[in-house]
């Protein structure tokens, strides 16, 4: 394929990437993927020129879509006024950047602290949690995911975890989701020894999993009781995904930490925050926080997601997220009366879960949930997945999940289409499901 009156040629980068590339989430004789070669709202194009139906927003991190010409504009013009500085050094697009995600978070959260990326964002806030309280211990959820650095990795709650080994000391694992058990690790632990609860307010890479009825809620009240900072990692469903610009604004429960990604720059230049409320904020006037990263203060990264964020209130599409995903949601809830496959369905705003189950009235799974997160490993799924693939869409299985979030972008056109496709698909699985 020629892209900019250059050919690409498939084959060869195939081959190169196989000899000098190690690849995440597989192992490499494994790696089976598409060379991508240019994008554009919400569609992809491989070097055969074969286009996709991106219903993966990638990582669940292209909010606004591809090559949006506002973000590259923004990203030349700041490229061509200063590349770099040191985090050390105020500069106008990280004071925006800060005054821009003040004014979106909820309440007082109006005090930003710059990263390269979720995983980092994460590492942060730890590490700035035990400073402001003195305390050490972290609670934090199985099935979980914050990242893949070690004490992120740490505080997941999937098997990709082992990764890190025994991972940084203090972390407490909690299975349910139960304010009231959550109450009574905090006193076997001790309080005072508890700095934080980290957590996704929706569990997205765990088959977007809800919060119980009541439960952020009463996590709030625990940990107003016991002096613990609450954490919640927003980094997926953050800027628009769930329909309102955080998911914390669904059940108006105000963390004192919330960690921000993927949306946040759409995947333009890298980029993390931790925002913090005034009463975390005041510790740090007197107190140094005594680390930093090179790449946390990169003026291009700051004036990506300056655009980015003013694109999304441009285009409105946070609202056009929540009355889609209505659209989404009630689709496939009509999967649900002509596939046998097809079990609990979830979701929020531009973002739901579809449950692939061998057996809809015991919720028998085709495949256990427990399978590692991301790590492509041979399923009776496969077929399905190639034949999403083949038919031009891609859409993220994990466990037994099919998950569905395309860029906030997408249309309304564009939506049936992918479902089209994932309804003949769903032939395949119901194939291998007991009779409904
Ligand atoms: N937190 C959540 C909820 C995530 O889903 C992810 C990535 O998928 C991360 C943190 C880590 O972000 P990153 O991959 O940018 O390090």
């Amino acid at each position: 394929m020629v892209i900019a009156g250059e050919r690409v040629d498939g084959a060869a980068v195939r081959e190169k990437e196989l000899r000098y590339v190690l690849h995440p989430w597989s192992s490499q004789s494994k790696v089976d993927a598409p060379v991508m070669v240019g994008a554009k709202g919400c569609t992809l194009w491989d070097a055969d020129g074969k286009e996709y139906l991106d219903f993966s927003s990638q990582l669940c991190n292209v909010h606004l879509g591809f090559q949006d010409q506002r973000v590259i504009d923004a990203i030349v013009a700041q490229a061509q006024r200063l590349c770099y500085v040191s985090p050390v050094y105020l500069s106008q697009p990280r004071a925006r950047l800060a005054e821009l995600i003040a004014e979106i978070t909820p309440e007082d959260l109006n005090q930003s602290y710059f990263v390269v990326g979720g995983s980092e964002a994460n590492e942060a806030a730890i590490q700035l949690a035990r400073l402001a309280t003195g305390r050490t211990k972290i609670i934090s959820f199985y099935r979980g995911y914050h990242g893949a650095t070690y004490g992120a990795h740490s505080v997941s709650g999937g098997t990709n975890r082992h990764a890190a080994g025994l991972g940084i000391p203090g972390v407490v694992h909690v299975l349910e989701q139960d304010a009231d058990k959550v109450d009574q690790i905090i006193q076997l632990e001790g309080p005072n020894s508890v700095a934080a609860i980290i957590l996704e307010p929706i569990r997205v890479g765990d088959g977007v999993a809800m919060p119980p009825p009541g439960f952020l809620s009463g996590l709030r009240e625990v940990c107003d009781r016991h002096g613990v900072l609450l954490i919640f990692d927003e980094i997926v469903t953050g800027f628009g995904r769930t329909g309102k610009w955080f998911a914390c604004d669904h059940w108006n429960v105000v963390p004192d930490m919330m960690t921000l990604a993927k949306g946040l720059n759409s995947g333009y230049v890298a980029l993390g925050a931790v925002v913090v409320r005034d009463r975390v904020a005041t510790y740090f006037q007197e107190n140094v926080i005594p680390f930093g990263f090179t790449n946390g203060g990169q003026p291009l990264a700051f004036a990506a997601a300056v655009a980015v964020i003013e694109a999304l209130r441009e285009d409105k599409l946070v609202e056009r997220s929540a009355r889609l995903g209505e659209v989404l949601l009630a689709e496939l809830r009509r999967f649900q009366e002509r596939h046998p496959s097809v079990g609990e369905v979830r979701g929020l705003g531009i973002m739901a879960g579809v449950e692939l189950v061998k057996n809809r009235r015991t919720g028998e799974p085709l495949v256990s949930p427990l399978a590692p997160r991301n790590v492509a490993t041979p399923s009776v799924l496969d077929g399905f997945k190639k034949h999403l693939l083949d038919n031009g869409l891609i859409a993220p299985i994990g466990g037994n999940v099919l998950r569905l979030y395309p860029p906030l972008c997408v249309s309304e056109e564009e939506l049936h289409r992918g479902l089209r496709i994932v309804d003949e698909a769903l032939v395949l699985t119901d194939a291998l499901a007991d009779p409904a």
